[in-house]
């Protein structure tokens, strides 16, 4: 596993539960809005942190912290994925997996293999303009590929739009809502442009504001 940071203690990235967060290094999209860039420019990654540091750690941790989280990056990315999460499960800990659904044939096997308990995914914008969103070509069919699976695994899970203009409108989060219909739970989150976001000239594009959001949160299906 490429390790491009690790937090040690954290009680709001999953819910109900005092966790650390494993993040991965590389993703295969590009994402305009990125904050992570670090984890996701290959010129910008920092010396990987060794994988038997962080699993001494969850070990000496085990009677205090509930729950790992492994994001990224793009956690989906990582060949050696499935075992690593493997050995988080032999500790004992609730493993929640963040992903940006780019590939379904990881989650399948980690659902198959009953090595997640939470699932979070990113749902960027509507099918047709995920490419913009994403700054990469990619057969948008396999990001619904992923809400189905995801939606029928049986597994506590989450979908999440974060809407970031030009690249999702109200008709956009509509779509969305509509793809993850009977989903356990679908949220909505504002953008804010920070210092470090790949396309810094979205920093000049005027956002959608919390209360705009909350009215669109309300038309939903
Ligand atoms: S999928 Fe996530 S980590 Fe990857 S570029 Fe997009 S926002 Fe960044």
């Amino acid at each position: 596993m490429r390790i491009g940071g690790f937090q040690k203690f954290s009680l709001i990235d999953y819910p109900g539960k005092m966790a650390a967060i494993v993040f991965t290094q590389g993703c295969n999209f590009r994402c305009p809005y990125c904050h992570n860039r670090e984890l996701v420019l290959p010129e910008e990654f920092k010396e990987p942190i060794p994988q038997e540091e962080v699993m001494g750690f969850l070990k000496r941790r085990r009677c205090q912290l509930e729950g790992v989280v492994i994001t990224g990056g793009e956690p989906t990315e990582q060949a050696d994925l499935v075992p690593f999460i493997g050995s988080v499960k032999e500790l004992g800990y609730q493993v929640k997996l963040d992903t940006n659904g780019s590939r379904p044939q990881v989650i399948r096997e980690t659902i198959q293999r009953r090595l997640v308990d939470y699932i979070a995914m990113d749902v960027k914008t509507s099918l047709e303009k995920y490419q913009k969103a994403i700054g990469v070509r990619f057969p948008a069919e396999i990001i619904k590929e992923s809400i189905d699976l995801i939606k029928g695994s049986g597994i506590q899970h989450e979908f999440r739009t974060t809407v970031v203009q030009p690249f999702c409108d109200q008709e956009d989060v509509s779509k969305v809502s509509i793809l993850v219909n009977g989903a356990q739970t679908y949220r909505l989150q504002t953008f804010r442009a920070g210092p470090k976001i790949i396309n810094l000239n979205l920093r000049d594009i005027p956002q959608i504001t919390e209360q705009q959001i909350e009215a669109w949160g309300k038309c939903l299906h």
